[in-house]
């Protein structure tokens, strides 16, 4: 197989990466919002233009608390974690600025300014949504 082929973010004040393997996942630009996801209320961030995600497994349709939406799971394309999924369809009008959004884990991702400084503020470790500075974590 080899090495995966990854793009990447530019000239950005800030992105998102990968807290896993550091590659590209979204510019800040991107982001919509900040929510929680799945039955277990995990934080998660809704990103739109996301790069290096690939579908994984096949679309399913579930019931979340905003309507009814078809997602797919996505994995970082180099490491194969499972980020989160994709809202390839929602069922709601109102909803449908979500097609083709990515919503991603919170811990799973570290978000990186221009300098390339690490912020890794995952609100599961500390127990409060305070961000602190420290190095990628890999894993
Ligand atoms: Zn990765």
């Amino acid at each position: 197989m080899g090495r995966p082929f990854l793009e990447y973010v530019k000239d950005v004040s800030m992105k998102y990466t990968c807290r896993c393997c550091s590659c590209d996942i979204a510019s800040s630009d991107g982001f919509v919002w900040q929510g929680v996801m799945g039955a277990a209320r995990q934080p998660a961030l809704l990103l739109r233009d996301t790069v290096n995600l690939e579908s994984s497994g096949d679309a399913r349709s579930e019931r979340l608390t905003s309507g009814r939406y078809t997602l797919v799971d996505v994995t970082c394309r180099n490491c194969a974690t499972v980020l989160g999924w994709r809202y390839q369809e929602a069922q709601n009008r109102e909803e449908k600025y979500k097609e083709g959004c990515a919503l991603l884990q919170y811990s799973l991702l570290c978000t990186v300014d221009a300098e390339g400084e690490s912020d890794v503020d995952c609100p599961c470790e500390a127990g409060s949504p305070a961000p602190q500075r420290s190095v990628a974590v890999h894993c």
